[in-house]
C-alpha cells in the first residue's frame, strides 16, 4: 500500500514561518529575541533588553556598521 499522502507533503516546506536566526543584539552582542526590535534606515535590529535598545537610539552610529 502505497502512502500517497508522503509523496505529495514530500518538498511541502513552510514558507510562511519566518525565522530571524541573526537576531543579534548590536550593542552588547548578545543573542537578541525579536521582542524589542527597532527600525533603523531601513532595517530591523534587535534588542536583548531596553537598555541596549536606548544606547543605540543614542548612538546608533557606533553600532551600525555598514
Ligand atoms: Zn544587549
Amino acid at each position: 500500500m502505497v502512502n500517497i499522502k508522503s509523496l505529495f507533503s514530500f518538498g511541502k516546506s513552510d514558507n510562511n514561518k519566518k525565522i530571524v536566526d541573526d537576531a543579534k543584539d548590536p550593542v552588547c552582542g548578545m543573542h537578541a529575541g525579536d521582542k524589542i526590535t527597532l527600525e533603523h534606515n531601513g532595517r530591523v535590529y534587535h534588542f536583548c533588553s531596553d537598555f541596549c535598545k536606548t544606547q543605540f537610539v543614542q548612538h546608533p552610529e557606533q553600532y551600525v556598521t555598514e
